[in-house]
């Protein structure tokens, strides 16, 4: 065991700040990085990886120079002040500008805090209590979304996680991603009590699931039909497959929109926004509490104004596009050639690589893969030096800095890993 994972678990839960950090879903030990550049990790031993998981999402550029020059520049006026700066403003119009439905917005730190604060606003909104969400999306861990489908007849939400109260949980309704039907019959059983749904419109936290024609429009409709908010949560498909939000693709207008990773270029941070008459019914103009000690905080700001000016001048989407699209190709030869049960999930520039014999379209088919394939699959490619997502249910992420070198790299592992995979059921 490496002696800084040693020392980490003595004062850090788990070793970790954050779960899925720990590996414990892939049967490995995590790593512990101590500096990045472009596409590529170095940790504490001095091994080197193609990065995959760029941080969860917000790394779109890679490990970009330019904006640890931005945030350099910015933190030598002051890390923060508690009060409004310009760069907040100039932010929150770059993000107006690139997203018509979004009137104004708020920023958090979180994306967390940013779900947390929107679904208060809606509630507020609609003086209604009950939020739509999807069985295996994930919106962070405020309360009210860390909840389970309860066993027994009734469709009654439990905690996924102790430390939730029933009374929080009872409030949010689950409905099947994908499958409108069930969200038909949520409107039904709970008249004039739902204050909105919350979708990711890609789903991106169950592994890549693409939404199937039809299924955002009808969200739409039934929400207006319903007296309800459409929230989309963008925090990883906001200026992801574009420069924008996914919901400009589709021609869907929600009510309101979270974001996050992406428009903090890798500093910590949150925002939500909508439509100005509702998002007026915050504080200090309106009823609906919410507030930030260092909200909008001005070095968090100026890393994602140059994200976001570096995503908007070069758009580097069509080649990452490319990219991906290399990768698909790869790994359905390898697919082919060793007989695989792979599927390659992908809506864009989000993708997973499932073993799986299909692509899943819903939350049911993607809980059918093999985990245990893909912790080996994990375990071996980590020691050709590839990093790939630490669990079968996220997305992985491919941006402006992985060059064409480092996507061969990535598919000769994938071919080496595939025949030690094959070796090691042949012995067993
Ligand atoms: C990452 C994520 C969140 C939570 O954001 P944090 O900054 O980790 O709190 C919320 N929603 C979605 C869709 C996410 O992917």
């Amino acid at each position: 065991m490496s002696e800084i994972y040693n020392r980490a678990q003595k004062s850090l839960v788990g070793g970790v700040n954050s779960p899925v950090r720990s590996f414990s879903g892939v049967g490995s030990e995590p790593v512990f990085i101590t500096k990045a550049k472009g596409a590529h990790l170095t940790d504490t031993d001095g091994n080197t990886y193609i990065d995959l998981i760029g941080s969860w999402g917000p790394l779109i550029l890679g490990h970009d120079e330019r904006i640890a020059r931005a945030v350099a520049e910015r933190a030598g006026q002051g890390l923060s002040y508690g009060l409004g700066t310009p760069e907040e403003v100039e932010l929150a119009e770059t993000i107006i500008a690139a997203v018509p439905s979004v009137e104004k917005i708020r920023f958090v730190n979180s994306g967390t805090e940013a779900v947390m604060s929107a679904l208060r606003l809606a509630r507020g909104y609609t003086n209604r209590d009950k939020i739509i969400k999807f069985r295996g999306a994930y919106h962070g861990h405020a309360d009210s979304m860390l909840v389970e489908a309860g066993s027994g007849l009734l469709t009654h939400s439990t905690p996924s996680s102790e430390g939730v109260s029933a009374s929080v949980a009872k409030d949010t309704l689950l409905a099947e991603y994908n499958d409108v039907e069930s969200v038909r019959r949520l409107f039904e059983e709970n008249p004039g009590e739902i204050a909105a749904i919350i979708v990711e419109p890609v789903a991106g936290n169950m592994g890549v699931v693409a939404p199937q024609p039809g299924f955002l429009e009808d969200l739409r409709r039934l929400t207006e039909e319903n007296g309800a908010l459409l929230i989309f949560d963008e925090v990883i498909t906001g200026f992801r497959n574009a420069y924008g939000a996914y919901q400009n693709e589709t021609g869907i207008s929600p009510d309101l929109t979270v974001f996050g990773k992406i428009i903090g270029g890798g500093l910590p941070v949150g925002a939500f926004g909508g439509r100005r008459e509702i998002m007026n019914h915050l504080s200090p103009l309106g009823g609906v509490y919410q507030a930030g000690t260092l909200s909008g905080n001005p070095v968090v700001m100026s890393a994602g104004k140059k994200a976001l000016q570096i995503l908007k001048e070069e758009d580097p989407y069509g080649k990452i596009n490319e990219k991906i699209d290399r990768l698909e190709d790869g790994f359905n030869k390898l697919r082919d050639r060793y007989d695989l049960d792979l599927s390659f999930g992908r809506e864009g520039t989000m993708f997973t690589l499932f073993f799986n014999k299909n692509v899943p379209t819903t939350y049911e088919e993607v809980l059918e893969s093999d985990t245990k394939a893909y912790g080996k699959f994990f375990r071996a490619m980590l020691k050709r030096g590839v990093l790939i997502p630490p669990s079968q249910f996220e997305s992985w992420f491919v941006g402006a800095a992985h060059t064409d070198e480092d996507i061969n790299k990535i598919l000769k592992a994938a071919e080496d890993s595939f025949e030690e995979m094959r070796e090691s059921t042949d012995c067993s």
